[in-house]
């Protein structure tokens, strides 16, 4: 038995067709275009996973990689699960603001660009609302990967610094996020599309957030997990995770997974409503730029999570959000608005819900990603936006 064959592999399938395509070739979408799931058996050894670094990589073979060597890390993971007390009620929080580039992305972006050095990919492309390229570009960065990021005009420019300083090269486009997706999806006809929404590799890595909570309590489960939903890369993450340990016989059903999504921009939440596409308000400006997508490309995949966890969506006003900034700024959690947005959803669920739930949430982005909306917020006469 070879290194590399100690560890899992998954074939490409279609989410559509079922056609399936060998993990060996540089693709990220179907013949037909559609989008591509990996088929997958997860393995688990609870001994070994406890004596490794404290790092996402400890669930090695859970994850879809063949080699080692082709592991390309910033130390990222396993980070705090914390307690907090919202409005009188203990919350458990994943401290995910602490990844190396200052959000959850890292997970997926880990993963994502260690399958592509195991590709021998030499660049790729991407496109984000900001956090995703910071994320992409730390990685390649680290990797060695030449790489794309396109962004809207008008992302926070402390992200938009960081993406610079990891050496990517910044393509900002006017118009909304899904112009945005529009020009990269056309830069990704001729390079590896190392997108977080259709590329499969990236929810393999946000799956780790299910096997830390676990690990973290104790290889139990909460009853509820409340994770923002723009794209819903970290919620399709968790259910894929949360599913792999049932699969392998570490747990058994799912814990209640509820989305949150800001008002201004909120298409699952009224598709999640109304149980059918229909019309839907036209989107707004938010504070919370890192959910602000009208057309998630996952969108099915998520409300079927969602749904099959009896769980729910919810959404969340401006003025909650801000109200949420401040109250966990006050109590020491510097993190930027997108994240705030999670924490009034989580205060919104604990108001109805009823009963001694075990509920887990997460602080998905650092502060210090968007300084300018902070000094705006908490200092008006320095300036800022
Ligand atoms: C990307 C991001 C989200 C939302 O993730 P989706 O995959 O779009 O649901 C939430 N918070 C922060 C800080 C992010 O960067």
């Amino acid at each position: 038995m070879t290194e590399s064959s100690r560890y899992p592999t998954g074939r490409l399938i279609c989410a559509s067709s079922g056609d399936t395509y060998p993990d060996t070739e540089p693709r990220w979408r179907s013949d037909t275009g559609k989008l591509l799931d990996i088929d997958w058996e997860p393995r688990f050894d609870l001994d070994l996973i406890c004596r490794r670094k404290g790092t996402l990589w400890r669930y090695r073979e859970a994850i879809p990689l063949r080699n080692d060597a082709n592991i390309v890390s910033l130390g990222e993971g396993f980070t705090p699960l914390t307690d907090v007390t919202l409005d009188g009620r203990r919350v458990l929080f994943k401290q995910d603001q602490l990844f190396p580039s200052g959000s959850y992305k890292d997970r997926g972006a880990t993963v994502l660009i260690s399958k592509a050095r195991e590709l021998a990919i030499e660049r790729v492309v991407q496109d984000s609302s900001g956090n995703a390229g910071c994320s992409i570009a730390a990685y390649c960065a680290r990797a060695g990967i030449a790489c794309e990021i396109f962004v809207p005009a008008q992302t926070s420019p402390a992200k938009l610094a960081q993406i610079q300083s990891y050496g990517a090269r910044l393509r900002l486009i006017e118009g909304s996020r899904t112009d945005t997706a529009c020009a990269a999806l056309a830069a990704a006809e001729t390079t590896y599309y190392a997108s977080h929404c259709w590329n499969p590799y990236f929810l393999h890595g946000t799956k780790t957030f299910a096997f830390e909570v676990c690990e973290q309590l104790g290889w139990e489960l909460p009853d509820t997990v409340i994770l923002p939903v723009g794209n819903g890369t970290l919620l399709l993450g968790a259910y894929l995770g949360f599913k792999d340990l049932i699969r392998a016989g570490v747990t058994q059903g799912f814990p209640r997974l509820v989305g949150v999504q800001a008002a201004a921009c909120a298409p699952l939440y009224h598709t999640f409503l109304s149980r059918s596409p229909g019309t839907l308000p036209k989107a707004g400006e938010t504070m919370a730029e890192g959910i602000a997508v009208e057309h998630p490309v996952r969108g099915k995949q998520v409300l079927a999570a969602i749904r099959e966890t009896k769980g729910t969506i919810l959404s969340v006003s401006e003025e909650e959000i801000a109200d949420s900034l401040r109250l966990v700024t006050a109590m020491g959690f510097y993190v930027e608005p997108t994240a705030a947005a999670t924490v009034a959803g989580v205060r919104s669920y604990l108001a109805s819900a009823t009963g001694r739930e075990r509920v887990v949430s997460v602080f998905t982005g650092h502060g210090l990603k968007s300084t300018e909306k902070m000094l705006h917020m908490f200092h008006p006469t320095a300036g800022g936006r």
